[in-house]
C-alpha cells in the first residue's frame, strides 16, 4: 500500500500521469479539481459556490476543500493506497492532511512554463469519462470524440489564456512553497522532468515508476 501526492503546475500532466499510475500501482486517485468540476456540472448548492472560484482560477476555500477530501478519502477501500492530484495546494491544507494520513513520497513534475501554456490551450477532455487529450500531441483518433468511450470532448472553461495565467500565479505563490514543507519533513521525492512538448506520457510514467522502485514503493 502506497500513499503519494503528485505536485506540478497546472498543465504539468498531473491528471494524465495519475490516471496511468493508478492501474500500475493499484491505487485510487483523488483529484480535487475533477471532483469540483463534477459538483459544478451537477449544479449542487455547493457546486454553485465552488464554480465562482474555479472559473476565476482561484483556490476554493480550505474548509470546503477539506470536507471534499475527507469524504473521498473515506471511500478508499481498506488496504488500498492513493495518489492525491491537486491536494494539498496551501500550507493549511497540507497541515490538515498531516492529521489524516501518512504520505510515502512526493512525485514532482518539472515542466517549463512555455510547455504548460501550449498544452493547456490545446487540452480537451471527455465529457463522459474525463479522459484527457491534447490537440497537439495526444490527439483523439476521431475529431473531438473520446477513444475510450466515444463521448464528446470539450475544453475546460478555465483553460483560457487569462485564467491559465492566474492559475500559474496561484500555483507559484501558494502551492510551490509546499515542496519545501515536504522536503523539510524528510518525505522522499521522485522528480520527473518534461522538456519537450512531444514527450509521450508513457515515458514520464516510466520515469516516475523507476523513481518509485528505487524507494521500494513500486
Ligand atoms: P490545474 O492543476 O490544471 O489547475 P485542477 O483540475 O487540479 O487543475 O484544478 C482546477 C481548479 O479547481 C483550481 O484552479 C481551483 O479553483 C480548484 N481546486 C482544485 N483543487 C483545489 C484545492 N486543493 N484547493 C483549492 N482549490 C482547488
Amino acid at each position: 500500500m502506497v500513499n503519494l501526492i503528485i505536485f506540478g503546475a497546472p498543465g504539468s500532466g498531473k491528471g494524465t500521469y495519475a490516471s496511468r499510475l493508478k492501474e500500475k500501482l493499484n491505487v485510487e486517485v483523488i483529484a480535487t479539481g475533477d471532483i469540483f468540476r463534477e459538483m459544478i456540472k451537477k449544479d449542487t448548492p455547493l457546486g454553485r459556490k465552488v464554480k465562482a472560484y474555479v472559473e476565476k482560477g482561484l483556490l476554493v476555500p480550505d474548509d470546503v476543500t477539506l470536507e471534499v477530501l475527507k469524504e473521498n478519502m473515506a471511500k478508499i477501500p481498506k488496504g488500498k493506497g492513493f495518489i492525491l492530484d491537486g491536494y494539498p495546494r496551501t500550507l493549511e491544507q497540507a497541515k490538515a492532511l498531516n492529521g489524516l494520513t501518512k504520505i510515502d513520497a512526493i512525485i514532482h513534475l518539472v515542466v517549463p512554463d512555455w510547455i504548460i501554456i501550449e498544452r493547456l490551450s490545446a487540452r480537451r477532455i471527455c465529457k463522459n469519462c474525463g479522459a484527457i487529450y491534447n490537440l497537439l500531441f495526444l490527439k483523439p483518433k476521431k475529431d473531438m470524440i473520446c477513444d475510450k468511450c466515444s463521448g464528446p470532448l470539450y475544453q475546460r472553461s478555465d483553460d483560457t489564456p487569462e485564467v491559465i495565467k492566474r492559475r500559474i500565479e496561484v500555483y507559484e505563490k501558494q502551492t510551490q512553497p509546499l515542496l519545501d514543507y515536504y522536503r523539510e519533513k524528510g518525505i522522499p521525492f521522485v522528480e520527473a522532468k518534461c522538456e519537450k512538448l512531444e514527450t509521450p506520457p508513457e515515458a514520464v510514467v516510466q520515469e516516475i515508476l523507476t523513481g518509485l522502485k528505487k524507494l521500494s514503493l513500486a
